[in-house]
């Protein structure tokens, strides 16, 4: 896969640099242990014709926060971060692109605190993580990480470890994607994104506290609560999907992606006719700016 080419730019602690000259310490934490931070953002062109990145300020605050809960030095502001977004994306002459955020650490073998942090903002095209068709999704033998081993709400880099296992697991296994569930067995997320179930016109959850408290899974309850769609966070289990009528999952370079099935166990509603489907298209309009009703994607 190819993220950059020679005319690429990047933001690199305050400086553009081109993608191909940029370099990194191999000494670094972030390398040796997974030490470090990142955000995905999306930004689109909308109807309009002008990029927007989607929910900068959540996406930049939650970066902060993940680097505060892991104790990395963080010395940027939002505003100057959004900025340098906006002009990589412009010097890359991009409008849909993925955005990816990183906070390392310099060189340190060992387990101390680092005084001095890097950041890099890279932007590449990304369709949608996970494609566009109805997903076949499998219970994963994995289980997300401990919430008392991790500080699960941040998005650390070395979390993905196990978000890489489920996923390689899933494929190995011949589905498109893993469901994996927390320490007591209740369903938490995808590797990659949040999950949501339909039934009898409720969308169910699971709470937070074993998961990625998601930008998009706050999006689609807000667009929920515009539609006047029930939204209930609470413990759900496999069995509760096995007997729903829809399901997806949802994240910023997922965005809202409906399953086929679990386990190979399909749902009661054509996702065509889900209100799961008239969420996709909502959040489809939302990042677009579009304010009417699509009625296909
Ligand atoms: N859970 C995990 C484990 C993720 O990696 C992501 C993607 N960041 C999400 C959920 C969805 O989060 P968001 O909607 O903020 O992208």
């Amino acid at each position: 896969m190819n993220y950059y080419n020679e005319h690429t730019s990047i933001w690199l602690n305050g400086n553009i640099v081109k993608a191909a000259d940029a370099k990194i310490d191999l000494y670094s934490q972030t390398m040796h242990y997974g030490y470090g931070v990142f955000e995905g953002i999306r930004s689109y062109k909308t109807v309009t014709g002008e990029t927007r990145i989607f929910k900068p300020e959540e996406h930049y605050t939650r970066l902060q926060k993940s680097a505060e809960a892991l104790n990395i030095p963080y010395a940027f502001s939002n505003q100057e971060l959004i900025e340098a977004t906006y002009r990589v994306l412009d010097l890359n002459g991009q409008q849909d692109a993925y955005i990816r955020p990183l906070v390392y650490a310099p060189a340190n073998m060992s387990f101390v605190k680092n005084t001095e942090t890097n950041l890099v903002i890279m932007t590449w095209e990304m369709a949608p993580f996970l494609g566009d068709k109805l997903l076949r999704v499998v219970s994963s033998s994995f289980q997300r990480p401990n919430p008392k081993g991790f500080y699960i709400h941040a998005k650390a880099a070395g979390h993905y470890v196990n978000s890489i296992l489920a996923s390689q697991e899933a494929k190995a296994k011949g589905y498109d994607e893993a469901l994996l569930s927390d320490m007591d067995g209740y369903i938490a997320e995808g590797p990659g994104a949040n999950v949501f179930f339909e039934k009898n016109g409720v969308l169910f959850t699971p709470s937070t506290g074993n998961i990625l408290p998601g930008i998009t899974r706050a999006t689609v309850m807000e667009i929920c609560a515009d539609l006047q769609i029930q939204v209930v966070e609470k413990k759900c289990t496999r069995e509760d999907i096995y007997d729903a009528d829809a399901a997806f999952f949802c994240g910023t370079a997922a965005e809202v992606i409906g399953w086929d099935s679990l386990d190979d166990n399909g749902f009661r509603k054509q996702w065509n006719n889900s209100i799961s489907r008239t969420v996709q298209l909502a959040y489809k309009n939302r990042v677009i700016e579009k304010s009417e009703a699509l009625t296909s994607i």
